[in-house]
């Protein structure tokens, strides 16, 4: 029998470690929480990190650093605009807005996290690259199980059961 490693369509738990590699900084770790799970191949991880992962086994550890093309891309200009500020009455109410305030706004595709880059008077300049947008990453990485997806998982296009989407 032929060892399972990760490939597509199939869904692998792994451990985690990402750091900037400048100053060392750890940006998110699975460290204390249950593994990372994900179906191989689906496009649910940054693009380079199922890459670096590809014909690795149970029990080993890949460390590789990614530039920011295959991590969360660049900053675009495009995802910062103003956002009139009679829409953060409701917040405005409750708490002072502050720039660099994490917000989360929902548009019709979902969640949006959004920074708030410059209060104004009559617009708040609003930030959606991701935080980690023009960052090279580093990611440690421990691969702790691998199976091969079901049907329904590759049809879905992501990992059921513990980890992955419970319906
Ligand atoms: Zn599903």
């Amino acid at each position: 029998m032929e060892e399972i490693v990760v490939k597509n369509n199939t869904v692998a738990k792994v451990h985690y470690t990402g750091t900037l590699p400048d100053s060392g900084e750890v940006f998110d770790s699975s460290e204390g929480r249950d593994p990372l799970t994900f179906l191989v191949g689906h496009g649910m991880m940054i693009p380079g990190f199922e890459r670096e992962l590809m014909g690795a086994k149970v029990g080993e550890r890949r460390t590789f650093t990614l530039p920011p093309e295959e991590a969360y891309g660049q900053p675009n200009d495009d995802a910062i605009m103003d956002i009139p500020r009679e829409q953060f009455a409701m917040i405005e109410e409750q708490a002072e807005l502050e720039e660099g305030m994490q917000l989360i706004t929902q548009l019709p595709h979902g969640p949006a996290p959004f920074t708030i880059k410059k209060l104004n008077k009559d617009t708040v300049t609003a930030d959606f690259n991701h935080k980690l947008a023009g960052e090279s990453l580093t990611f440690s990485v421990e691969v702790v199980e691998i199976r091969e997806a079901e049907e329904s998982e590759i049809s879905h296009g992501h990992a059921h059961g513990p980890g992955g989407v419970e319906h």
